[in-house]
């Protein structure tokens, strides 16, 4: 029995070493990404020219994206992604937060940053990654989420913000990015607790401390995500996108920027897609923001819980 249970802990410690590795070859092309756009990006630049540089980085060191990156600015919270031929650009004084996936073989790591162009949200920005760095510092195995959640709120609120309630950080699982657990940036009542072996991205949400502090579904939708796929489909256009989107991206969300470079006739194009968001093989993600529109920030990494240590793998 002794012997079997030392063959299966050496098995599942090599399987950890194993994904281990490729969670750090993704955290390490995101965190290399990140730090690289933070530099590019400037007023007026075109926001399609943000995300065509993060995710054509991502390719060119030896990743793919794990999600389209969002480009969020002031009360946008999350999930913005240029659509085809966005003609919007990074407006003056703006508060950009850049949200980078990477995966390397469906290992995903999930990093955000916010630059900020207006002296007036500095401290706001600053707070997001004292709460991200207070939450870190106190994770490790078998902690309860709900004391993670209380640390990063209350180094929110000792700076005078307040955290956005309804965005959270999340587990990680091989090719889906909200696995599991969700990590809050407020306190709560739960019985979850941090386990080793698991990769969480942990996320503070800061706004002002009279805004409302939720964030409310947009109008727009610019990122996608297949949740069905069986072959009942006859028409070639729809046959085919269908099996190009099963290929590329599985179960991860992406863009329809990532669509047109690969697929060429337009209309038919246009119409497979639409068919097959009616027909819900395919889910789309509203943009979030604020409910009373103030600006928030926002700072994320990723981390691998260890049985001793946790490596920040962005
Ligand atoms: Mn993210
Ligand atoms: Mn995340």
């Amino acid at each position: 029995m002794d012997a079997l249970n030392k063959l299966f802990n050496d098995e599942r410690k090599h399987f950890r070493e194993e994904n281990l590795k490729k969670y750090i070859q993704a955290g390490k092309i995101a965190a290399r990404v990140r730090e690289e756009i933070k530099k590019v990006v400037k007023e007026d630049m075109p926001l399609i020219e943000v995300c065509e540089t993060v995710e054509g980085r991502i390719r060119d060191l030896g990743g793919k994206p794990a999600f389209p990156c969002n480009i969020s600015i002031n009360e946008v919270a999350a999930h913005y992604t240029s659509p085809p031929n966005d003609e919007r650009r990074i407006p003056e004084k703006a508060l950009v937060k850049i949200d980078i996936g990477v995966h390397v073989d469906g290992y995903i790591a999930d990093t955000a940053t916010t630059v900020c162009f207006s002296p007036e949200y500095e401290e706001m920005v600053y707070v997001a990654e004292k709460a991200l760095e207070a939450g870190i510092s106190i994770i490790r195995p078998g902690i309860s989420i709900s004391k993670v959640s209380s640390e990063i709120q209350a180094t929110i609120e000792r700076y005078g913000f307040k955290p956005v309630s309804n965005l959270t950080g999340h587990q990680i699982g091989r090719y889906i990015i909200h696995a599991g657990k969700s990590i809050p940036n407020i306190s709560h009542f739960s019985l979850e607790r941090i386990t080793s072996g698991c990769v969480y991205a942990i996320e503070p949400f800061v706004t002002l401390k009279d805004a409302i502090g939720i964030v409310e579904d947009g109008p727009e939708r610019y990122i996608f995500r297949l949740v069905k796929y069986k072959f009942a489909q006859r028409q070639t256009e729809i046959k085919n996108l269908l099996n190009f989107i099963n290929e590329n991206f599985k179960t991860l969300p992406f863009a329809e920027r990532w669509l047109k470079r690969n697929l060429g006739r337009e209309e038919a194009y246009k119409r497979a897609f639409a068919e097959l968001i009616s027909q819900k093989y395919l889910i789309s993600y509203p943009v979030f923001i604020e409910a009373s529109l103030k600006p928030v920030a926002q700072a994320e990494h990723t981390i691998y819980v260890g049985d001793k240590d946790i490596i920040v793998i962005t």
